[in-house]
């Protein structure tokens, strides 16, 4: 066994999981029934795992537990008793950071650093919706008829939430926290090849006081193990972080059901730079936004819009930093870029930027370390227009296509250029020009001299491609709840304007 193979298997025991990936169904930790899932290494390719699909068998399990379970929590103990609860996963989730920062780093390829910072906002996700869980409730409507019309903020009952490999550990407690917060119970499905540390999670939240059940993890492929829980009738809604491509899938899975979505998908984010900004702060937020995490964010800023009259300087100066960044072993402390997460990613990022090339693009890049792995070198693309393929699909690597502009409007026009409308960023010494462009790009987010910075009290989504509804803050308790209205008569005779007792 080799040593990584056997240091991963030590943060997995240390977690309270077995040597190998397993579902997690009403608390026990089950193996699957189906075709066999390979967990590959993206730094060294040695094969992890062979482990069985949950197929659709777990699937009716998992989704069966938290039907069962769900009105025992969302009303067999008091909200403040929930929020408690959610306070301690928080705890515990703290407290195991280093192992579940490990298994990220391998079995997802990112850097550790990188790993410890979301396994930290993980355990601020269950702090902050700890807090709400006892502070929702409805409203009281001054309707015209004289009826006390009041409003109940009521769970959904089961959610099925599926997540992918970029970001497993984030994405999980993102979509968990605030679905169980308001009383919810869940079935989550975390790409097949990055599925431990979701299944670590909520293994955590279980030994920290979360009702077995409550949230189930299955550990397994889409069509099979995801199918059958989004058409599961107990399921009331379906929400998809992934790519566009299936999120379309799912969404009209879900659409024939009658079920709703949340859709957090794909980007193309524009990052708009203009010669009066301060260039050494933009050129340090251009690299953050496309080569940390090795671009694979949805976020990431793989559209560089440049003012023409600095274009030129801005790229040499994005390009020659390039070579102080450290590619490497996700393990080691220094590496700030890990290899690509798989192969078919890797397969699709180096087929991208053929292609660009094919189109014409100049290409500035790096030499990549030494060995093996799934590594792509940071790269600009230059000189394509913005309907180039590399301009307009997303590449989800360390790849940014650079496209100069004239002036605010033509950088708006190319901004909104796109099917996507997730992200975006403008960098300028012009406080005004800043708020205009903030307000003209279509992007659920956008930042103002910065990149990335996200905060689970803050709203995000998108639109087109890049998914509808909303994540985070107060509005992910809105999407995670329904409102009831409630009549009540108090008049001495009742006012219905119909009907006849005998
Ligand atoms: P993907 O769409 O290939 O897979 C996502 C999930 O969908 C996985 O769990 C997969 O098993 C599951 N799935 C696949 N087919 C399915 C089916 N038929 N039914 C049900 N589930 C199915 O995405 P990926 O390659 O894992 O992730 C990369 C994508 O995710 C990128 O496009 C990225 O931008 C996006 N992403 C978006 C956000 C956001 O918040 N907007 C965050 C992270 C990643």
């Amino acid at each position: 066994m080799s040593e990584r193979l056997c240091k991963l298997q030590q943060a997995m025991l240390s977690v309270g999981l077995n040597e190998h990936p397993q579902s997690l169904i009403n608390g026990e930790l089950t193996d699957g029934p189906g075709a066999d899932v390979s967990l590959i290494d993206p730094f060294t390719e040695e094969v992890l795992f062979t482990y069985a699909d949950a197929d659709t068998d777990l699937a009716k399990l998992a989704c069966d537990a938290a039907s069962a379970t769900q009105p025992g929590w969302a009303k067999g103990m008091s909200a403040a008793a929930r929020g408690q609860v959610m306070q301690d996963i928080s705890r515990s989730v703290l407290s195991h950071a280093e192992p579940l920062a490990q298994i990220e780093a391998i079995v997802a390829g990112k850097p550790i650093r990188d790993c410890r910072v979301e396994v930290a906002k993980v355990a601020e996700m269950f702090a902050y919706y700890s807090g709400w869980a006892d502070k929702l409730h409805g409203e009281v409507i001054p309707v015209p008829s004289g009826h006390l019309n009041y409003t109940l903020r009521e769970p959904l009952g089961v959610v099925f939430q599926i997540t992918p490999w970029n970001a497993p550990i984030f994405t999980g407690g993102w979509q968990i926290a605030p679905a169980i917060a308001t009383g919810n119970s869940v079935v989550i499905k975390p790409s097949e090849l990055t599925p431990i540390t979701t299944v670590a999670l909520v293994k955590l939240a279980e030994e920290a006081g979360l009702p077995k059940g409550v949230v189930n993890v299955l550990c397994g492929l889409g069509p099979t193990a995801g199918q059958a829980a989004i058409e599961h009738h107990a399921v009331r809604k379906v929400v998809f972080v992934g790519s566009p491509e299936t999120g379309r899938r799912v969404a009209t899975a879900a659409a024939s059901n009658l079920k709703p979505a949340v859709l957090e998908l794909g980007g193309k984010s524009a990052n708009i730079v203009f010669d009066d900004a301060n260039l050494k702060h933009a050129c340090l937020g251009a690299q953050a936004a496309i080569f940390s995490g090795a671009g694979q964010s949805c976020v990431a800023g793989s559209r560089l819009l440049v003012q023409r009259s600095v274009h030129k300087e801005f790229v040499d100066m994005l390009a020659n930093g390039m070579n102080n960044i450290t590619l490497g072993d996700p393990l080691n402390e220094n590496t700030e870029i890990g290899p690509i997460s798989n192969a078919r990613q890797f397969e699709h990022v180096t087929g991208m930027i053929k292609q660009a090339a094919n189109e014409g693009a100049t290409i500035h890049t790096r030499t990549k370390n030494d060995g093996c792995g799934y590594f792509v070198p940071p790269t600009v693309l230059n000189d394509l227009s913005n309907n180039a393929t590399a301009a307009q699909s997303e590449i989800f690597g360390p790849v940014v296509t650079a496209i100069p502009f004239d002036d605010e409007a033509e950088a708006i026009a190319l901004a909104n250029d796109t099917n996507f409308g997730l992200a975006g960023a403008v960098w300028t010494s012009d406080v005004g020009r800043a708020h205009r462009i903030a307000e003209a790009v279509r992007a659920g987010t956008f930042w103002i001299n910065s990149y990335k910075a996200i905060h689970v009290s803050s709203p995000f989504g998108g639109s087109l491609n890049s998914g509808f509804g909303r994540s985070s803050g107060t509005d992910a308790l809105m999407e995670y709840t329904a409102a009831k209205s409630v009549w009540l008569d108090s008049a001495p005779t009742p006012k219905i304007a119909f009907g006849y007792v005998s």
